[in-house]
């Protein structure tokens, strides 16, 4: 995992009256899981997303390890940063190995490597690679697609993830499965996870600490799961 730190990072939307984000300053420790949580509208989806410069801060900066996120090209992001999105997010058109292989094809990779690595993902997810890598995502549960959204987003190693509402689509049982799955991945890779929830018990699960959020990206706490539950 990477260090991930906010520096009074303002996001303000043409048009708003009030800022989306204020002034959010935060570290986010490597190796962590840290979630994000706070009522619809509070900023979380907007924070995240300017981590990965998906959304361009009106003003702050934003460091990973050490280093500033405008200086880095977009093939340097795509190295650094994996992104999943509720439901997986997957293109329908592609296959499962063509969906997980985008990122490692953009950054040039060779063909046999590429299959190599679909397949070592398709297992990590407990998705049995011959049966899977040349299925289309209408042939999966939500559930098998929300796995491949996580070996999409982990494609390229990344020493940082990005998660947004990652099991929100998913019923309760299944979200519970991946839940657990994403904690034992995560105790063997030890990325940095930045994730996005409404879901205070899913915090509580996930989370090595949790931000709890408040219009305009306040911040109303910031601690360990343990600690938040005691207040
Ligand atoms: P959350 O993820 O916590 O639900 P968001 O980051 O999506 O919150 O939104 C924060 C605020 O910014 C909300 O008031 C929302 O309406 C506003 N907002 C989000 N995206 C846009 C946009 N593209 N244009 C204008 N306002 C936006
Ligand atoms: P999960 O635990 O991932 O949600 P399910 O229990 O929903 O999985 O699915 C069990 C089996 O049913 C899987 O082998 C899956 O391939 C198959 N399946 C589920 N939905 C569909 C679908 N829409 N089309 C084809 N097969 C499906």
């Amino acid at each position: 995992g990477a260090e991930i730190r906010l520096e009074e990072v303002v996001k303000r939307y043409p048009g708003q009256k009030t800022a989306a984000v204020e002034s959010l300053s935060l570290t986010i420790p490597a190796g962590e899981i840290v979630m994000f949580v706070g009522p619809s509208g509070c900023g979380k989806t907007t924070s995240l997303k300017m981590i990965n410069r998906l959304i361009e801060p009106t003003s702050g900066t934003i460091l990973i390890d050490g280093e500033d996120v405008r200086k880095s090209s977009a093939d340097e992001l795509r190295r650094k940063i994996g992104y999943v999105i509720q439901g997986g997010s997957l293109f329908p058109h592609m296959t499962v190995a063509k969906n997980i292989a985008i990122v490692p094809k953009m950054l040039g990779w060779d063909a046999s490597r590429v299959k190599g690595r679909v397949d070592d993902l398709l297992d990590l997810v407990g998705l049995d690679p011959s049966r899977y890598r040349d299925r289309y995502p209408r042939e999966l549960s939500g559930g098998q697609q929300q796995r491949v959204g996580v070996a999409r987003g982990l494609a390229a190693d990344p020493p940082v993830i990005l998660m947004d509402e990652p099991f929100g689509a998913v019923d309760p049982i299944t979200r519970q499965r991946l839940q657990d799955e994403l904690l034992s991945i995560q105790r063997e890779l030890r990325k940095t996870i930045v994730c996005v929830t409404h879901d205070i018990d899913e915090a509580i699960k996930l989370g090595d600490r949790i931000v709890i959020l408040r219009e305009g990206g306040h911040i109303a706490q910031y601690d360990t799961p343990e600690v938040v539950l005691a207040s």
